[in-house]
């Protein structure tokens, strides 16, 4: 299938639409038309459903535009950058990598230098005027923004929902009671200023997420439900290239992945992609290379699914490690910790900071006591070269060290402090909501139909009167009210010939179509009040009483196979 002509459907059906296309478009921006709303709502639905009601996360909902610290913090703003060149003819942007992909076989591990060496040994050219390239350089892919009026207060639009959870650890750790694990999730827009964007829905410059970010003890990397699907066989590619089927037992005894928590992630996201309408067959876990993993990760699994484009990551399953909470406390002095609890009291030595508060006090007067707390809440290697720095009042003071003392000290603790480790699944909802459409395609002589799920099927049933007279329409429109009042989306449609209704409705993946005709309205005399209930993949044909319709329409969304009706 050809990625246009199904874009070709979305646009025309109401799926997708080019944003501004009035104005001529914007690569990489598109809007979600009714349907695909629809849609889109429906997957994160079913997400939320997995996580909150399936593993009893709680959901946040945090700002898109964030203040430059949160980013300095997260390494965003120095690491987040890909390379762009630009044509010295046409002046057109390309990302560099992109330029290479056939002559290596990880194009994004490159330097600059290393592409551009590639780019002179073979004589990469403009692909759109085969004009020559320029230098290769670094481009940050946030968009930046002022906060207020002025550039006094510079700020972000994010490009990942993640921060917004990390930075509200501790409010998230309180509501928890302070236990761990704690698993929180956010859905919302992503922005990344992707250098040249031609991959329709794939690369985007605005985009949706679902992220899931997962606290847990660093030194208890196993998960409950674990048990239950160990026996599960994932199609994995390790970091060696090699593919293989294996059981996630199987693949975190031979150390492929890292910990049970990941793999139990890796096959909720297997479940839940197949739940959606990808096809199982096109889904693969890949793993990052080494020198391919983001900055913060310190394992990294894509859920890549085939698509029209070829293998392309849908999902990220990292484990981030420490390294968010570290650096949000070091950037924010602010804790970002789990109290772990031993379970006897321990005895320890410690070596710790004692003020002198004798000399503290005509040096420093009324703030002595502040500096003196400051001092002890240092340990020994905070001591540089003799002293230790102080924050105070905005400004850096050394206390050198004739002004504490260097003590060790035995005593019983009940536990100690940990920063938790953070196990991230993050979707891209705009990639696995075209994996469904993509994956969903079938044309046959002149007829499509989208085999979605029923669960995120846009319309979950079309509503025809055979014709639009005797009555018929009234009925129609009455059991069209009877499913909506129920929250059943259906759309009424009177016109043309019922096939045409039929292929309107599986052009867009309605699973079942109602016919109210005249049978109904005799059936209505004889207390039968019947209509015909057709399902989309196997063109069967059911009378239904009306009366029970509402009824078997939630069975077959909750799975009832169509047959047995
Ligand atoms: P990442 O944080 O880069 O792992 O991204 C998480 C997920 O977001 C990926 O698995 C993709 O599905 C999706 N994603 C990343 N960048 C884009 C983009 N520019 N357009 C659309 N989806 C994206």
């Amino acid at each position: 299938m050809n990625a246009g002509e199904l874009l070709s459907l979305c646009k025309r059906r109401g799926f997708i639409w080019p944003s501004f296309e009035i104005y001529g478009g914007v690569a990489g921006m598109y809007d979600y038309g009714p349907l695909g709303t629809n849609l889109k709502d429906n997957i994160i639905s079913l997400w939320r459903k997995a996580y909150r009601q399936g593993e009893g996360f709680v959901e946040i909902d945090s700002e898109t535009v964030n203040p430059e610290p949160v980013f300095k913090a997260s390494g965003h703003i120095d690491e987040f950058s890909d390379f762009v060149v630009y044509c010295l003819g046409c002046k057109e942007p390309f990302r560099a990598d992109h330029l290479v992909g056939d002559l290596h076989p990880n194009p994004d591990t490159l330097s600059a230098d290393e592409l551009k060496s590639l780019f002179v040994e073979n004589g990469v050219q403009c692909p759109d005027c085969e004009g020559d390239l320029g230098d290769v350089e670094e481009f940050n892919l946030m968009f930046k923004t002022n906060i207020g009026p002025g550039s006094s207060r510079a700020g972000y639009l994010r490009p990942e929902t993640a921060q917004g959870i990390f930075v509200n650890f501790p409010h998230l750790y309180r509501y928890n009671r302070e236990k761990l694990p704690l698993g929180v999730i956010q859905h919302g827009r992503g922005y990344r200023n992707e250098i040249s964007p031609r991959q329709g829905m794939i690369r985007l410059r605005e985009f949706n997420m679902m992220e899931v970010e997962l606290f847990v003890d660093p030194d208890d990397k196993t998960w409950p439900r674990y048990d239950r699907v160990k026996g599960r066989d994932l199609r994995l590619i390790p970091e060696d290239g090699s593919e293989r089927t294996l059981t996630l037992e199987e693949a975190v005894a031979q150390g492929i992945i890292a910990n049970e928590v990941l793999a139990y992630f890796i096959w909720v996201t297997k479940r839940l992609l197949e739940d959606l309408g990808v096809d199982c067959s096109k889904l693969r876990f890949r793993q990052h290379l080494k020198d391919e993993m983001a900055h913060y990760a310190m394992d990294c699994w894509d859920a890549e699914v085939l698509l029209s484009y070829g293998w392309t990551e849908v999902v990220g399953i990292a484990d981030r490690g420490c390294w968010d909470l570290s650096q949000h406390s070091k950037w924010s002095k602010q804790e970002m910790t789990h109290f772990k609890r031993f379970d006897e009291p321990r005895e320890v030595e410690r070596t710790v900071l004692k003020a002198k508060y004798r000399q503290l006090g005509p040096l420093f007067k009324g703030d002595a006591k502040e500096i003196a707390s400051m001092i002890e809440a240092c340990g020994p290697q905070d001591i540089k070269d003799g002293e230790i720095l102080l924050e105070f009042k905005g400004e850096v003071i050394p206390i050198s060290s004739d002004l504490f003392e260097v003590v060790d000290v035995r005593e019983k603790v009940s536990g100690e402090k940990v920063v938790p480790h953070v196990i991230e699944p993050s979707h891209g909802l705009d990639r696995i909501f075209y994996t469904i459409l993509e994956h969903a395609y079938r044309r046959e002589d002149d007829y499509t139909v989208l085999s979605l799920k029923p669960q995120v099927a846009p319309i979950k049933v079309g509503v025809f009167p055979l014709m639009s007279r005797d009555g018929l329409d009234a009925k129609a429109l009455q059991v069209y009210d009877l499913l909506s009042e129920e929250g059943i989306e259906a759309y009424y449609d009177d016109s043309g010939s019922i096939g045409k209704r039929y292929a309107r409705m599986d052009e867009v993946g309605t699973p079942w179509c109602v016919t109210v005709d005249y049978e109904t309205l005799e059936d209505e005399r004889g207390l039968q009040d019947t209509v015909t209930v057709r399902d989309r993949d196997s063109s069967e044909q059911r009378r239904i009483p009306i009366p029970e319709l509402v009824n078997v329409v939630k069975e077959l969304l909750k799975g009832r196979d169509f047959a047995s009706l």
